[in-house]
């Protein structure tokens, strides 16, 4: 069985989401065009890359190398890659001029890798960082108490531009419980925007997944990364 979905039938889900993103953005007074989706692709093979990006999706996010690489010889240029999931050292190599956008920086070791990879290559790499707002155990991110002593030893690195931030928020039905974590996201940002430190621009919220996006986009994301809800394979025969 082929992962695979059409262009017909993502084409019909973007027209949904995009209704629910403009109402999120009514009720709070926010314009649509502040908000980005980035389709998640972990669920299909490579050939429903083209689809996705033929129903008029830019934005690709992967979060395992191993798998995003096929994907990203594909199609290169055709997209705006973004890597989403926990970021390996010794796979920093294989993200670092590819992926417009890493979202998974937690770490000091990361940072520097990093750092060390995009000044090889002469790059500035925009990064999120991950903040672990909800203290889920099973959840990466750096803990709350460690933001700022982390972004003041990262805007030292001239390679890294923290672009903003992403958190996961806890699984739920209900939307309104995982609320509290994409509003103290949105804190941490305009608490960090306040420091002006070199190469922290912060401009950018990554939060809200399928099942809590709308609540995401309420509280001031720019940047949904949709899987599911999106790009949910139609199991065809191989
Ligand atoms: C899989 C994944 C998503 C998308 O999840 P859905 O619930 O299917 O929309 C978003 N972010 C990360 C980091 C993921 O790994």
């Amino acid at each position: 069985m082929s992962r695979w979905v059409s262009q017909a039938t993502v084409e019909k889900r973007y027209a949904q989401i995009e209704k629910r993103i403009e109402q999120a953005c009514e009720r709070t007074g926010r314009s649509k065009e502040e908000v980005k989706i980035v389709a998640v692709t972990k669920y299909v093979d490579t050939p429903a890359i083209g689809e996705i990006l033929e129903a008029g999706l830019g934005h690709i996010g992967e979060n395992r190398i191993q798998d995003a690489l096929p994907k990203y010889e594909a199609y290169r240029d055709q997209a705006i890659w973004h890597y989403i999931g926990h970021l390996q050292t010794n796979k920093v190599k294989d993200v670092v001029g590819r992926f417009t956008y890493i979202h998974s920086l937690d770490r000091l070791s990361l940072a520097e890798e990093i750092e060390k990879r995009a000044s090889m290559m002469d790059i500035v790499v925009s990064c999120f960082l991950q903040i672990n707002i909800s203290g889920e155990k099973t959840k990466y991110g750096l803990h709350p108490d460690d933001v700022l002593a982390f972004v003041k030893e990262t805007s030292n690195m001239k390679h890294i531009r923290i672009a903003g931030l992403m958190t996961m928020a806890p699984y739920t039905d209900n939307q309104e419980e995982v609320r509290y974590v994409f509003r103290g996201l949105r804190e941490w940002q305009e608490r960090l925007k306040e420091l002006h430190l070199p190469h922290v621009t912060v401009e950018e919220l990554s939060m809200g997944m399928s099942g809590d996006y709308e609540v995401a986009i309420e509280e001031g994301a720019t940047f949904v990364r949709l899987g599911s809800v999106l790009v949910e394979p139609e199991e065809v025969e191989a």
